[in-house]
């Protein structure tokens, strides 16, 4: 085998907490994790020499050592003593720095491919375990689907699917810087935190209503006083029906999620936005 083509999906949050500093220096968090269709599309070729290289068709991605897709591939290199370059072509559809980990998924889907076209028969528990070095929701985007995150977000335990729905993203105009948005956030002036074993309740039930009223992360505070129209293209997705809406992660992408393709295709169509990337995706 000299190629593989894989496949790297974003993710949303369905809630995310902040529960206090780590004397480490890291933030504890527990939060919902949701593997939505929206994807990067990756094709790994084996290379004569040792060069790893990135061919992309984003100008927003670094090209080189600094692309966790090329820190993935560095570390099955070293780990493993691959006597092998690799070029990795990254089509990139996911928003960069949106709060959706597309470098993540980017990394993950690296490794699962390095593990394929070496035939280096490592488990989805080996591939996540390698994926920890790489960044806290490396794990979960090798894992997919649903799932509750705790430590630095790479505690993971799995969670039911939740019920097919559609989701309208809004990736609006500008990027967050996730690090900054830790920084800013002041722990105990935290007003609303999300009730995230009722959340899990209402996945456990199937109940899409449930899990959209449940939605809540408390990094909206910091990052929606920074960009003060965020919680406007809130309520225009509510206004159009959304069962409920949310920032994914730091943002400042938001989503809204609706019962059927019908009725988010509907509600996108009316959404009036300036310089805002519109997306169709569906979780479940
Ligand atoms: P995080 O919460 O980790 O910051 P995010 O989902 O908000 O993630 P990403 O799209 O992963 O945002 O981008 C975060 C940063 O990572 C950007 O500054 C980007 O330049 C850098 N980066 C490195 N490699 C990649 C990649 N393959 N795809 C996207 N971004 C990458």
């Amino acid at each position: 085998m000299h190629k593989v083509e894989l496949e790297a999906k974003a993710k949303v949050n369905l809630t995310l907490d902040v529960l206090y500093k780590r004397p480490d220096g890291y933030h504890q968090v527990e939060m919902i994790m949701q593997a939505i269709s929206l994807k990067d599309h990756l094709v790994i070729s084996l290379l004569p020499g040792r060069e790893i290289k990135i061919v992309s068709n984003s100008p927003a991605i670094p090209g080189g050592e600094e692309n966790l897709a090329f820190k993935a591939a560095k570390l099955m290199v070293d780990e493993f003593d691959l006597d092998a370059g690799v070029e990795i072509k990254i089509f990139k559809e996911i928003p960069v720095a949106a709060g959706l980990a597309g470098g993540s998924a980017d990394a993950a889907a690296v490794l699962k491919g390095l593990n394929e076209l070496f035939g280096l028969g490592l488990t989805t528990k080996d591939l996540m375990r390698f994926g920890e070095k790489l960044g806290a929701d490396v794990p979960f985007c090798v894992m997919g689907g649903t799932a509750l995150a705790r430590g630095k977000g790479e505690e993971l335990t799995p969670l039911p699917a939740v019920p097919p729905a559609s989701l309208v993203l809004i990736k609006p105009p500008f990027s967050v810087s996730s690090r900054e948005v830790y920084n800013r956030l002041n722990i105990n002036s935290i007003r609303k935190r999300p009730v995230t074993r009722a959340v899990i309740e209402s996945i456990e039930k199937g109940d899409l209503e449930g899990i959209s009223r449940g939605l809540c992360n408390v990094l909206e505070e910091v990052t929606f006083a920074k960009h003060p129209e965020l919680p406007g293209i809130k309520e225009m997705l509510k206004a159009r029906g959304a069962l409920g809406s949310l920032m994914s992660g730091s943002g400042p992408a938001v989503y809204g999620i609706f019962e059927t393709r019908h009725d988010a295709e509907k509600a996108a169509a009316s959404l009036s936005l300036p310089g805002c990337e519109i997306f169709i995706s569906c979780m479940g």
